[in-house]
């Protein structure tokens, strides 16, 4: 059996609902599992190199030098609380980017563990359920952050691992699974990692063969993390068909596929041990 994690990045106090709705509705609505990596006090000033918002901020509050945690969306969090098949992951804190530095490639792991706890307690205080799996802003996550991280998750999801972000302990077995090729998941001691193949659903991606080349990488894995972003779905404020178009597809595949199983991150990591 063949394992897919459905994750869906950024939701955040601006969100509009159907923004949601609109990405995990194909799924859900087929009975698979959808797990929100969600911003649990979002920084509503993120810009990007170029000066403009990050694309996930929109609404009134966009643009404003503030912070709002997620229990200020009420629509999103009641939506959720509702939506058995949707999980919640802990995805930083704010999201913020200071000078060219990403929220969490910080080197303080007091500091970073005071984000972690101040992260689950605005999660929590939105009653939603208490996150066991971490996915740091732009997948960078300092050394230091990685040892509090471990101390706290159960999993860790990411693009990619690093020799230089791992405790030196774990060089071993990163070396071993880099000569093997086999980096989808790794279990070490106290946490199950998480590895992706990029974005295959980004914007920046040909949408006539995205359902193809993601459909082509589950069927060669063993366990997939697909990773989507459902703001870019919503540029300008106007869906964009095809693309949803494509998730209904995919959605569809998954679905009528005997041998592929949409799962959690808790329960891939059960599954692989
Ligand atoms: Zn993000």
């Amino acid at each position: 059996m063949r394992l897919v994690i459905l994750r869906d990045d950024d939701a955040n106090a601006t969100t509009p609902l159907h923004w949601i709705q609109a990405c995990v509705g194909p799924f859900v609505d087929r009975g698979l599992p959808v797990q929100l990596a969600m911003i649990p006090e979002v920084a509503t000033d993120i810009r990007l190199a170029d000066g403009r918002l990050e694309g996930f901020l929109t609404g009134p509050m966009a643009g404003l030098r503030r912070v709002v945690p997620i229990s200020a969306n009420t629509a999103l969090v009641d939506y959720v609380r509702g939506q058995r098949l949707l999980g919640v992951v802990q995805h930083g804190l704010s999201h913020r980017i200071v000078g060219n530095r990403f929220e969490f490639d910080e080197a303080d792991s007091g500091k970073v563990a005071q984000w972690l706890d101040r992260g689950t307690r605005c999660l929590l205080d939105a009653s939603l359920p208490k996150a066991t799996t971490f996915v740091a802003p732009q997948d960078t996550l300092s050394r230091g952050g990685f040892t509090e991280v471990r101390r706290r998750f159960r999993q860790y999801s990411t693009g990619w691992f690093e020799r230089s972000r791992l405790p030196v302990a774990l060089w071993p077995k990163l070396l071993w699974m880099r000569v093997n090729e086999a980096t989808a998941v790794w279990k070490t001691e106290g946490i199950t990692l998480f590895s992706h193949p990029g974005c295959l659903l980004s914007y920046n991606k040909p949408v006539n063969s995205m359902a193809s080349t993601v459909i082509d990488h589950i069927r060669n894995q063993v366990c997939t993390v697909l990773v989507l972003h459902h703001w870019e779905y919503w540029l300008n404020g106007f869906p964009d068909e095809l693309r949803l178009d494509v998730l209904a597809e995919i959605a569809e595949f998954l679905e009528k596929s005997r041998d592929i199983e949409v799962v959690t991150f808790d329960c891939a990591a059960e599954r692989l041990g």
